[in-house]
């Protein structure tokens, strides 16, 4: 089979490149084990700021701006309500957060994502606030797991193909690339944090955050809000809860531990007195960047190699405008953004 493009895994970075293709009438094949990734377990939260430094997060607006119709226009194709545009309530702590809230939401650019009126304590049962609460606005949570699993069925039946690609059977040629029966012009590598795997790319600085979650049922919470608390408490449908998340740097399996569960378990204690009910315990793995800024480009040796990683903790928001980015680099040569440009890491590559 002669194609266009191999993508190679299939979490929100791999998703978002198939659209890109499949407007353009190119011709593609994303290949990925059915195995659950990142992209499945995330809260799917889109939230241009970062709220401990009262800082946008960087190119907030250009990323919210391209986000928010792209995701509105995969809910028409795959005709399922998949992004609900809901505020964040933010718990303040004190009377000093009070006073800062006020301050950032009266200046750019926070002042476009910063309600300056603070949101009453009494506002919403069972949970504790007594400094009430700062709203962010522009603000959504994608449904990735529904998304992922209907623009595969719906949109890319025939493009899909579940299998996990051994890099050691690829091959690369000047002008094409060759994979068992596939023959294409070049392959992008949308991985996640197995990227660390890859042979051609191991050399980034791929860093890995495990991250654990729960999944809980509470009948009387608000379902119109995000709560953040010490963590995030964010609403999924029919009662049940997204709370997450825990960060570590050491512990690169996906394995779920007491440990973490227990820290979930006080951080939301400390905020929420409505009974609830765990239902699920879940952990993956965050492709986080040694200096915070997503993985883009072209191989340094190989024209046809491409990659598209390092997401981190923003990769709902992100990864519909990078994979814009990386389709122009491609297709008709515009430059990459020098910060997200993986040319940034090309010594390293040289060196090795
Ligand atoms: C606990 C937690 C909470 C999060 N919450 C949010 C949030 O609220 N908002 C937000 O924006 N981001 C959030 N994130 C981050 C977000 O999940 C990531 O930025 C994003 O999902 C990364 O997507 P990806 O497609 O790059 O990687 P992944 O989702 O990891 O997908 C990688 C894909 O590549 C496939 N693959 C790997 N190797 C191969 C191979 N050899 N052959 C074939 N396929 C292969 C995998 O099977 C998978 O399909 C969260 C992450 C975690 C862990």
């Amino acid at each position: 089979m002669k194609i266009d493009t191999l993508i190679v895994g299939f979490g929100i970075a791999g998703m978002n490149y198939s659209e890109q293709l499949r407007r353009r009438k190119k011709s593609f094949v994303v290949m990925a084990p059915s195995e659950k990734s990142a992209s499945h377990m995330a809260a799917g939260i889109i939230n241009p700021t970062v709220l401990k430094r009262f800082k946008p997060v960087w190119k907030a607006e250009e990323f919210l701006n391209y986000a928010l119709p792209f995701y509105d226009e995969l809910e028409a194709l795959v005709q399922t309500n998949v992004i609900h545009l809901l505020p964040i309530h933010r718990i303040l702590n004190s009377i000093q957060e009070q006073n800062e809230w006020g301050i950032a939401a009266s200046v750019p650019p926070l002042d476009n994502y910063l309600n300056k009126e603070l949101v009453t304590a009494k506002k919403h049962l069972g949970i504790v606030a007594p400094f009430a609460y700062g709203e962010l606005i522009q603000t959504a949570r994608v449904d990735n797991e529904v998304l992922l699993t209907l623009y595969q069925k719906k949109m890319i039946p025939d493009q899909f193909v579940e299998h996990k690609l051994n890099h050691q059977a690829l091959e690369i040629h000047k002008e094409y690339i060759k994979y068992q029966d596939i023959q294409a012009d070049k392959i992008v590598f949308c991985e996640g944090y197995q990227g660390i795997k890859n042979p051609y790319f191991n050399y980034l600085p791929l860093m890995g955050s495990k991250g654990e979650i729960l999944v809980i049922e509470c009948d009387t919470l608000n379902e119109e809000v995000i709560f953040k608390g010490p963590i995030f408490l964010s609403p999924m449908g029919e009662h049940k809860f997204w709370v997450g998340a825990t960060f570590d740097r050491v512990d690169k399996t996906t394995q779920v531990t007491e440990i973490g569960k227990h820290w979930l378990l006080s951080k939301l204690n400390q905020f929420l007195k409505s009974p609830f009910q765990i239902l699920q315990h879940k952990a993956q793995i965050r492709a986080t960047v040694s200096d915070r800024r997503p993985l883009l480009g072209r191989h340094p040796r190989y024209d046809n190699v491409y990659v598209l990683n390092g997401l981190g903790t923003r990769g709902v928001l992100m990864s519909p405008l990078l994979s814009h980015w990386l389709f122009e680099f491609i297709e008709i040569n515009q430059k990459l953004p020098p910060e997200a440009d993986i040319k940034r890491f090309e010594n390293k590559y040289f060196r090795n």
